[in-house]
């Protein structure tokens, strides 16, 4: 049955790929998408999935019950863009002003529609159920993740798996990783509050630049002294902002950051330690202190069983010298939340490739990966539901 599968995906890469090409003209931001949703959901419904659209606000999600009872496996793929200007030179360029699918979610779409079309098309001779979780805004805080949990996408579900197109893999490659993959990513904001005065009249000020760039300093602390140096964990002040005038004093200072960890007793000591800084360095000035920590997307853990599943059928469709373990990275990504409540992993997919031009990282005006991803993350896909379904017990899938 695999095999005809794998045939089925590739006869309907050329409408796979006018779909994403589709999507990569007319992206839309996170939390703000319409059609591309209505799109999904049309394209679903005429599967005859059973499709529940609007889930935890903008999310589309597709039921497929198989001919068999048996458990059921989720599949993942994100659809919302990035505001940065498209500045390739392709004929699918998008048609947005400052809006493009520069992360390939238009082609992580577009695959899992193709999956979706051909185990529609195989259904009787499946052993168990596969969701279809289409989800919205993965790139902006707080994520589509958590509301289409919060709406029961993940309901019934056993296991799930998400893939990420990898624009530094060359295409055909496979990377995965157990255990942390990628860091949860948090944000804050301090203001500081102290006296203006003239700039010749230091005596009379508080001064809440000096104190700024002192606490600048003093967050560097934490992670050289405070965080166990085995454990990864970045502190970042990305903007201190204070002042208008060469001789004048400024009231206030505001400064914002990120912190990326992968420990989860790193990030409340860090949390907790900025906090204790701030008001440590802004009393000892005699400024007053306004410290607010936002917790973004957690950090992305991969189940080892489901992530060496991923990496044995990996192996089978592309070679086990084309399936790599990466490192982790201290980028985040809201896949994070299914995976806290189901078991299942998340892997990248190679893009690249320089005869196209598919070179740029991810987020870049020039971000393109060769299509040809969609049918290997589509294999994979399919591959891990008919392993997973079938595992256990002999002959799930019946015919050939
Ligand atoms: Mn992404």
């Amino acid at each position: 049955m695999l095999e005809s599968i794998f045939a089925r995906l590739d006869e309907l890469y050329p409408e796979l790929v006018a779909f994403r090409r589709d999507l990569h003209m007319y992206p839309e931001l996170s939390f703000q998408e319409e059609k591309t949703p209505q799109k999904i959901a049309d394209y679903l419904g005429a599967l005859k999935l059973e499709v529940r659209t609007a889930v935890g606000g903008r999310g589309v999600v597709g039921l497929l019950r198989g001919g068999k009872p048996g458990k059921t496996v989720a599949l993942r793929a994100d659809f919302d863009a990035l505001p940065i200007q498209d500045e390739k030179d392709v004929p699918y360029k998008s048609r947005i002003p400052g809006v493009m699918h520069a992360c390939g979610h238009d082609l992580h779409t577009a695959a899992l529609l193709g999956v979706a079309k051909a185990l529609s098309e195989n259904k009787d001779q499946l052993a168990g159920n596969v969701v279809f979780i289409h989800q919205f805004a993965e790139e902006t805080i707080p994520g589509g993740a958590k509301f289409m949990i919060e709406d029961c996408c993940l309901d019934g579900v056993d296991v799930i798996y998400g893939a990420h197109v990898a624009s530094d893999l060359p295409v055909g490659k496979v990377s995965v990783k157990e255990g942390y993959m990628m860091a949860a990513g948090d944000s804050f904001e301090i203001e500081i509050q102290g006296k203006g005065a003239h700039g010749a009249t230091p005596h009379l000020s508080v001064d809440p630049l000096v104190t700024g760039s002192q606490l600048v300093i003093n967050l560097q602390h934490i992670v050289s002294r405070r965080v166990d140096p085995l454990k990864p964990a970045v502190v970042t002040v990305g903007t201190l902002e204070s002042g208008k005038g060469y001789n004048v004093i400024p009231h206030s200072a505001k400064m914002t950051g990120t912190v990326r960890t992968f420990d989860a007793d790193v990030r409340d000591l860090i949390e907790e330690s900025i906090g204790q800084i701030a008001k440590a360095t802004c009393e000892g000035a005699g400024a007053t202190v306004r410290y607010e920590y936002r917790r973004g997307y957690p950090a992305v853990w991969n189940h080892p069983e489901e992530t060496r599943r991923v990496e044995t059928l990996a192996a089978k469709l592309v070679g086990a010298d084309s399936v790599e373990t990466m490192a982790p990275v201290m980028g985040m990504e809201d896949f994070a939340y299914y995976l806290q409540k189901v078991p299942g992993t998340f892997f990248w997919i190679g893009g690249r490739n320089p005869e196209i031009e598919a070179i740029y990282p991810h987020h870049h005006p020039k971000f393109d990966v060769d299509e040809r991803a969609m049918l290997l993350i589509g294999r994979l896909f399919v591959s891990a539901v008919v392993d997973y379904l079938g595992e256990g017990r002999e002959g799930f899938v019946v015919g050939e």
